[in-house]
């Protein structure tokens, strides 16, 4: 049997690092096992769901090389739950509440005054036929919860019953369901939250495995009554750490805290990011992967940390850094295309630059540098401008190419006495203005001699 794993977002917002590291942890392990990857919206929450989100969603996860084989929306398969729904209503598995939050609220508090813990006390499952038509005669409408197989014949004396997965990232994994409160699976107005609709899927869609955060643990074991209930098969479940920020709050889709779309505007390769969410907290060196299948390889889940791993922006400056040094020209083509670097240059200004740029649009500033207008500063003193006229004057003749430089500075040297930093340094002022930068000899041919000659001849006052 393929395998077949699933990301399952609701489109409340837009998706965080801590979001993807979910979705890559099941992209590369469906990559790896041949398998596939279902994009699924859990859509049901109408009010805060928004098709927008998912759409957008769908183009975050494109820019990282994420493309699902199907997309699904919860939305579009109510029929599917509401059919489970009544099988378990049928077998006396669902059943009404109508307590109000405010009354809840009362509830877990005197529980708490006594020491007990916040256990639903199953108190709806009391009431007579007679009592609920008479609050849906006054126009109460029910919530609907499971009833966890925690009791032996009293659902009013729960017993410790626990329930133990294997799972792939923690091992073995047990809950006690006695500790948990009947989960409610359908809301007042008649709306599915996730918990069944996701059991649903999973069995209809064949879904192999599931990895998710590890705040889903809990929720696993509810899940897995629930297999069990409507009699389908249980996926492998796997619960990763989660990502905090550095100072360790929680990501949340709807604060747009370290969003995906946030660090693709702020300029960052989708693969220090991708590398970043995969690698963080999991054994082995943080380093940047060239591209998903290298990253596939580093991918295992039994070395994932237990608790949560700070994501440290520095970390994913250095990341970027790396890769943006190694990348080749190709891959920067349209973007360079849009700083308007003629096309014939783009790969030698590339190559030329890309050592000195920490994002790629830092090629923009050198761009200028090389194109521009550049203001040289004034000579120091009288033998700074001495030296520039030598430069000028000693500027080789004919087309200018990759031994230009060499031999300018052998001459300049030869003439003036000036070696290393001395010489260097005036030179790289007087052609760029700037005392730092890619090393002069490829920018030359680029800045071309017309430029190269007005920036040698320039007063101070002048910008050319
Ligand atoms: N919609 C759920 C979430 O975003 C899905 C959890 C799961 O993967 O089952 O947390």
């Amino acid at each position: 049997m393929s395998a077949i794993l699933r990301f399952a977002p609701s489109p409340t917002g837009r998706l965080h690092i801590g979001n993807l590291r979910t979705a890559l942890f099941n992209w590369l392990f469906a990559r790896r096992e041949g398998g596939l990857f279902v994009l699924r919206f859990d859509d049901t929450d109408c009010e805060r769901s928004k098709r927008e989100f998912a759409d957008l969603i769908e183009r975050d996860l494109a820019w990282l090389g994420i493309t699902p084989h199907r997309v699904a929306r919860q939305s579009e398969r109510i029929a599917l739950y509401d059919a489970a729904a009544e099988q378990l209503k049928t077998a006396g598995l669902l059943y009404p509440c109508f307590e109000t939050p405010d009354e809840l609220d009362r509830r877990r508090k005197r529980l708490a005054a006594r020491g007990l813990p916040p256990v639903y006390g199953r108190e709806a499952l009391k009431l007579s036929a007679d009592e609920r038509a008479g609050l849906e005669a006054e126009g109460r409408r029910p919530h609907w919860r499971f009833l966890l197989p925690n009791f032996t014949d009293d659902p009013f004396a729960p017993t410790r019953t626990d329930l133990s997965f294997d799972d792939l990232v923690r091992g073995e994994t047990t809950i006690d369901l006695a500790s948990l409160s009947d989960p409610v699976l359908i809301r007042e107005d008649g709306s599915y939250l996730y918990t069944l609709p996701s059991v649903v899927d999973d069995a209809e869609m064949g879904v192999t495995h599931v990895i998710r955060g590890d705040d889903h643990v809990t929720n696993t074991a509810v899940q897995a009554a629930l297999f069990q209930a409507l009699r389908v098969p249980m996926p492998r479940f796997g619960h990763h750490n989660l990502l905090t920020t550095i100072g360790g709050e929680g990501l949340s889709k709807r604060s747009g805290a370290l969003s995906l779309e946030t660090l693709r505007e702020d300029g960052f390769e989708p693969m220090a990011v991708a590398s970043l969410a995969v690698l963080v907290g999991m054994a082995g060196a943080i380093e940047p992967m060239a591209d998903l299948a290298a990253l596939e390889t580093r991918l295992d889940l039994s070395a994932v940390s237990a608790s949560a791993s700070k994501f440290d922006p520095a970390e994913l400056d250095r990341l970027n850094r790396e890769i943006v040094h190694a990348l080749p020209s190709a891959a920067v083509a349209e973007r360079l295309a849009r700083l308007g670097i003629p096309d014939g240059e783009a790969e030698a200004f590339w190559l030329a630059v890309r050592a000195n740029c920490d994002k790629v649009v830092d090629a923009k500033g050198w761009a200028e540098i090389v194109y521009g207008a550049v203001m040289v500063p004034a000579p120091a003193d009288a033998e700074e401008a001495v030296f520039r006229q030598a430069a000028l004057r000693l500027f080789p003749a004919g087309a200018i190419g990759s031994e230009t430089f060499r031999a300018w500075t052998s001459a300049i040297k030869a003439e003036t006495g000036a070696k290393g930093k001395a010489l260097f340094l005036p030179l790289r002022r007087a052609i760029t203005g700037l005392d730092h930068g890619p090393e002069l000899g490829p920018l030359l041919p680029l800045i071309g001699r017309e430029r190269l000659e007005t920036r040698l001849q320039q007063r101070p006052e002048n910008q050319t």
